[in-house]
């Protein structure tokens, strides 16, 4: 039947005998499909009446002087919540996006001292002077893989080290080569996280704190984005911390991902 979807499982049985077990989860995936279809079909009817309030809000900001001071608090608030809702929406649909998509699609050669520099360079943007950012490159090593899905994972990582480290903190990004594998990573001096949060960190909305991780811009989802786009170059995230004193994210490529030099 074409409709539907099994699963085989090849157990080891006793000396040289195998248990084959055969399970039909056609059921599990049609309700996968329309949770995932759901989600990004009310994520892209909520796009539109969006950006129609963003946009008359940018025109009442523009009218120079015309809001009165007590309003403008108010004014703030919903310019606020509305690019608030706007990421949310933008990064559940990328969540459908790379969730529907089991292969990638846009498969390329990365040279990656330009993506890295351009991390750097995003990262200080985004701390605006306030930590002491550094970039180790330590392996001329480049990947096979998609551009845009790799800078987005290896920017969420790097963006998430700004806004959990307080000002006047460190943080460290290395690009380096471990036996057959190549690994990215970024270690920073923050908050740290406890180890009970360690295995959810990257389950849909899961946050440790989530009155901070909203003010400082986040979405609970990135680290979600993360593990989808990780899964489709076959790579590993490992995340050590330590609470009250920093976090090192790393994302491990397997050997098949590595260009020949
Ligand atoms: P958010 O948008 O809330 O940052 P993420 O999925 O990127 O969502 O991360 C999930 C949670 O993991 C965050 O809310 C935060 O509690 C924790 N976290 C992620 N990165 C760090 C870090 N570098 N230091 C401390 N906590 C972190």
């Amino acid at each position: 039947n074409p409709e539907m979807t099994l699963e085989l499982q090849i157990i080891p049985f006793a000396s040289k005998q195998r248990l084959l077990i055969c399970r039909d989860i056609s059921a599990i995936e049609k309700t996968d499909i329309m949770r995932r279809d759901f989600i990004a079909n009310v994520s892209h009817e909520l796009r539109t009446p969006l950006t129609v309030i963003g946009g008359f809000l940018e025109t009442i900001s523009d009218m120079q002087g015309e809001i009165s001071e007590d309003i403008q608090p108010y004014f703030d608030m919903m310019q606020a919540q509305t690019t608030r809702m706007r990421r949310i929406i933008e990064d559940l649909l990328t969540l459908s996006r790379l969730e529907s998509n089991a292969t990638l699609k846009d498969e390329m050669d990365i040279t990656m001292q330009p993506l890295l520099h351009q991390l750097l360079k995003d990262a200080n943007a985004l701390s605006q002077g306030q930590h002491t950012i550094a970039l180790h490159v330590d392996t001329e090593t480049n990947l096979r893989g998609s551009y845009n899905e790799l800078f987005s994972a290896m920017s969420n990582l790097t963006s998430n080290a700004v806004r959990y480290t307080p000002p006047q903190g460190k943080i460290d990004i290395f690009w380096q080569r471990q036996g057959d594998e190549v690994v990215f990573s970024v270690q920073d001096t923050g908050i740290g996280i406890e180890a009970q949060h360690l295995p959810r960190l990257t389950e849909r909305f899961y946050r440790v704190d989530s009155g901070r991780s909203r003010d400082t811009g986040g979405t609970g989802l990135g680290l979600s984005i993360v593990k989808h786009i990780l899964h489709h170059h076959q790579a590993g995230l490992q995340v050590e911390s330590e609470s009250g004193k920093g976090s090192r994210f790393s994302i491990v490529f397997p050997a098949s991902r590595v260009l020949a030099a």
